[in-house]
């Protein structure tokens, strides 16, 4: 059953962009899973690790939680998280994963002129990251701007009258621009992280042996 003892749990995005590079770097790591994607929980072979297959932005919670050791998450995910107050310190970033690179960007309609923080004042800026733009807003001196929370299609919300603005993740900036939108301001560059809280002595060997291969492909890659 799922709740062998003593097995570390690493909590992973069972499907999407985050899910091809982490099953891509635990095969580089040597270990194979006993369970086919489409299953709740994978087994690793090689090592005592339960993989727990969930969407990304429920990895911080499973972990802060301690339904989960580990996870392996966007650091947009993991910050939006810390910014909005839900994690309390109780689950510390372990190590930097050096992929799924990408960047939380505000973006303005081409036509506007942008100069600097003070002309996003009064505006109302369209993102699935309102802790994190917030925080960014009062912390850049803008006056009188809010987010406004939408789940997608956030580059089609200034067209819509919905917004005056956009704060989202842009990798190569080719959605912005077919939406007519430019980048304004980097907020955040992020990349995947093994996160975890505090383990016990025997789940921490398991989780150092981890590390220790995560390492040797990193190695390997430069
Ligand atoms: P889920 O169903 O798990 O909630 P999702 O739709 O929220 O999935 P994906 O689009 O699969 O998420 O992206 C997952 C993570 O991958 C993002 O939070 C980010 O860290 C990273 N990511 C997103 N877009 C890109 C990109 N274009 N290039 C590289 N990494 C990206
Ligand atoms: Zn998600």
């Amino acid at each position: 059953g799922f709740d062998a003892s003593g097995h570390l749990r690493l909590a992973v995005q069972k499907k999407g962009r985050l899910a091809d590079d982490t099953f891509d770097l635990l095969k580089r790591c040597g270990l194979t899973l006993s369970q086919s994607k489409n299953r709740l929980y994978a087994r690793v072979q090689e090592l005592p690790i339960d993989i727990l297959l969930v969407r990304d932005d429920d990895i911080p919670a499973l972990v802060a939680s301690g339904a989960s050791d580990l996870g392996i998450v966007g650091g947009n995910v993991f910050e939006e998280e810390r910014a909005g107050g839900r994690l309390q310190d109780r689950v510390p970033m372990v190590q930097k994963l050096g992929f799924s690179r990408c960047r939380l960007c505000i973006a303005l309609p081409k036509e506007k002129n942008y100069s600097g923080p003070r002309d996003l004042d009064g505006m109302r800026i369209a993102t699935s990251y309102p802790a994190l733009t917030d925080k960014w807003l009062a912390d850049n001196g803008v006056e009188g701007a809010e987010s406004v929370v939408m789940n997608g299609a956030h580059e089609i919300a200034p067209r819509l009258g919905v917004a005056d603005a956009v704060c989202d993740i842009v990798s190569t900036g080719g959605t912005l621009d077919a939406n007519g939108l430019a980048v304004a301001e980097t907020i955040l560059n992020s990349e995947a992280l093994l996160i975890g809280g505090k383990l016990s002595e025997e789940k921490a060997k398991i989780a150092e042996a981890l590390k220790l291969r995560i390492e040797g492909v990193q190695r390997s890659r430069d």
